[in-house]
């Protein structure tokens, strides 16, 4: 009787993950396919061409809005890979369309092509300690190079998918998303599920953090600091507005997240300040709060100003709307993508909803989509920047699992 109750109670316990662990098992029998097992070693028995390839093309910078020269390098590679359409569209974005039999909506696979670093920056690769080291290595290289190398294992093992897959190679990623806001809004009726390669190499995102930068100003005559007080210098109210700011309590779930980095007033130490300003970066993965913090600190602002007799304008820097689809952390691609990764081996994936990179324009399309990454990898955004070797081809083979997975095997009964 003991016995029978810890089984049911383990049952109980376990009933929630069933769906997950049923996909597990199923990905893993696609995996045992001998198809399929063809194409996932395809990266190990590649691996020389595959790191001079993923070196040539991190030497290419191409800034934001600046990424043809390195566009031009990876079409090329496309066209030796039997696609069915490669073009570039309005945008400047490089696409490549690898047709499935057309009974599902397309899936999409994305890695930018752009970089943060400065135009003219000479970049060259450095390999030491079974690390690779160069500016934009990681980021978003490592999975450019990937789907590079998954587009010749799916040709060489002559895999056949349900859903087109559609790799699309995005221009400004990291200045405002224009590149997949384009594309997606050009393709939008044809897309079933994005991709973003983009992120963590042990697991996913499957929703958008809202990132939003303001500049506040608090505008009033100036004048020298012997002149008639009132009225007094703007950095007055900044200053009463940033003590209030930083004591309004902020909530830890979803968490709030809010800095004051930046500020200036006049420029001479014998003025008061005419224009006093200063900048906040608010953050949530929850809209309504962010929105509402940001009532709540315009009215701070307003106060304040009037307090002092000056005025307030606001300069909104960026705006990237929180990006959470009800129901998505349970949608067929969140869960596939994660039983990807337990498949391959790696443990309680994180699977979380903060992620900020194409996958968030997705979202806010309303589409099923998720981030994650190729290759465990450090300092993007920096000239240090690096990424593992070794874990590198086993990050392809989650690829190309999950490009599988997620398209379908052309020919097989079962439906998502
Ligand atoms: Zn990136």
């Amino acid at each position: 009787m003991q016995r029978v109750m810890t089984v049911l109670l383990l049952a109980l316990v376990a009933a929630p993950n069933t769906g997950a662990q049923d996909l597990t098992a199923e990905v893993k029998s696609l995996a045992a396919r001998p198809d399929v097992a063809r194409a996932m070693a395809h990266p190990g028995l590649n691996r020389d061409r595959i790191l001079e390839e993923w070196k040539s093309l991190t030497e290419i910078n191409a800034p934001s809005g600046k990424e043809r020269e390195r566009a031009e390098a990876v079409r090329k590679i496309l066209e030796t890979c039997g696609l069915d359409k490669i073009y570039y569209d309005a945008k400047g974005n490089l696409v490549a369309i690898r047709k499935g039999d057309g009974s599902r909506r397309a899936v999409v696979m994305d890695a930018h092509l752009d970089t943060v670093f400065r135009e003219g920056l000479k970049i060259k690769v450095e390999i030491h300690d079974g690390k690779i080291f160069a500016p934009g290595v990681g980021d978003d290289t490592r999975n450019i190079e990937a789907l590079l190398a998954s587009i010749r294992a799916l040709r060489d093992s002559g895999i056949k998918t349900r859903s087109d897959l559609i790799f699309v190679f995005t221009v400004e990623e990291e200045t405002s998303m224009e590149g997949a806001k384009q594309f997606i809004s050009a393709n939008r009726e044809k897309i079933g599920q994005y991709v973003a390669l983009d992120g963590g190499y042990e697991g996913l995102t499957y929703g958008g953090i809202g990132i939003n930068w303001y500049k506040h100003h608090f505008i009033g005559p100036g004048g020298h600091t012997r002149s008639r007080t009132p009225p007094y210098s703007a950095t007055l109210p900044l200053a009463r507005s940033i003590a209030r700011i930083y004591s309004l309590e902020l909530p830890k779930d979803p968490v709030v997240n809010l800095n004051i980095g930046m500020l200036g007033g006049s420029d001479v130490v014998n003025a008061k300040a005419a224009d006093a300003w200063f900048t906040l970066d608010l953050r949530s993965v929850d809209q309504k709060a962010i929105d509402d913090y940001e009532r709540q600190i315009a009215k701070i602002l307003d106060e304040e100003a009037q307090r002092a007799g000056v005025q307030v304008k606001t300069e909104v820097l960026s705006k990237l709307p929180a990006a959470q689809i009800p129901g998505n952390r349970d949608s067929f691609t969140v869960r596939m993508a994660e039983a990807v990764h337990r498949a391959l081996g790696f443990e309680n994936p994180p699977v979380g909803n903060a992620g900020s990179n194409n996958a968030n324009v997705a979202l806010l399309a309303g589409l099923p989509a998720i981030s994650t990454g190729a290759a465990p990898c450090g300092d993007s955004h920096a000239l240090t920047e690096w990424c593992s070797i070794e874990p590198f081809y086993n990050g392809i083979k989650k690829v190309i699992l999950m490009e599988i997975a997620l398209a379908g095997l052309a020919g097989q009964d079962s439906d998502k």
